[in-house]
């Protein structure tokens, strides 16, 4: 089977500035693959290029056999943007009820509900955002980016504003969906975050794949 999310080549420009100059990148269904890099090393460019909100001026990108970008790759992606903001005045369950129209999926309550209970907010799905911490906001971002049972996720620095107990919550979750066979791109600058519940870690700097393998490949010298 294809995998769930394949780049080959991918270089990005913005005017002068080149973000991307040949990334190569897997993950396979079922696999949870670490996208480690200091910040500006073009780590958003290519999770937004993955979910199609950014075109790449080089390279290709297949999630599933599909061209990113395309409707039947979108079906199939879930997404949190590093930088998200959601309606300060929606409640959780508003939220998510927006985004299920905006991803044309069936929305039920049940949905809902079981998405809101993964990330811990069951209690919370009549809170307004406004009224939320940002740490609350952010696992309300990741239940978000799971409407319509996505088979790859994409999430870029998810746990910046969480507590050890949040950390702990979305790492857990994590490993439950890779026991369900999705596949999900961790963004982050954080080694310690990474290794902790990726199989694979592919580290890039300036635009380029520097290093690739999993956490133990990755910690021994030389
Ligand atoms: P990271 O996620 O690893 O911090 P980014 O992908 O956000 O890195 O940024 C990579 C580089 O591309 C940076 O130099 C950034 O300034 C530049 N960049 C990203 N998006 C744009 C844009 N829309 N226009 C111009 N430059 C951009
Ligand atoms: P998280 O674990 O999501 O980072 P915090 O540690 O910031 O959450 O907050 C702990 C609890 O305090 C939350 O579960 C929430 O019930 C409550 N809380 C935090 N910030 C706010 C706020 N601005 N308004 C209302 N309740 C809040």
């Amino acid at each position: 089977t294809a995998p769930a999310l394949s780049v080959a080549g991918v270089r990005k420009r913005f005017g002068r500035t080149s973000a991307l100059n040949g990334v190569d990148l897997e993950v396979q269904p079922g696999q949870l693959v670490g996208l480690l890099g200091p910040n500006g090393a073009g780590k958003s460019t290519l999770t937004k290029i993955a979910c199609g909100l950014v075109r790449p001026s080089d390279g290709a990108v297949r999630i599933a056999g599909h061209p990113a970008g395309s409707a039947a790759a979108r079906a199939v992606t879930g997404y949190l943007a590093e930088l998200f903001r959601f309606p300060g005045w929606a409640s959780a369950d508003e939220v998510l009820q927006l985004h299920q129209r905006l991803a044309r999926s069936p929305g039920d309550d049940g949905e809902r509900a079981e998405l809101l209970a993964r990330v811990g907010l069951s209690e919370a799905r009549h809170r307004r955002v406004e009224e939320m911490s940002k740490g609350m906001q952010q696992r309300l971002g990741i239940a978000q980016a799971l409407i319509g049972s996505p088979r790859l996720v994409l999430l870029d620095e998810p746990t910046s504003a969480l507590d050890p107990a949040g950390r702990r919550l979305v790492r857990d979750l994590l490993v439950d969906l890779r026991g369900r066979g999705v596949a999900v791109l961790l963004n982050s600058h954080l080694l310690g975050e990474v290794e902790q519940v990726c199989d694979h870690v592919t580290i890039i700097a300036r635009g380029t794949t520097v290093a690739s393998g999993t956490p133990p490949d990755l910690a021994r010298p030389g």
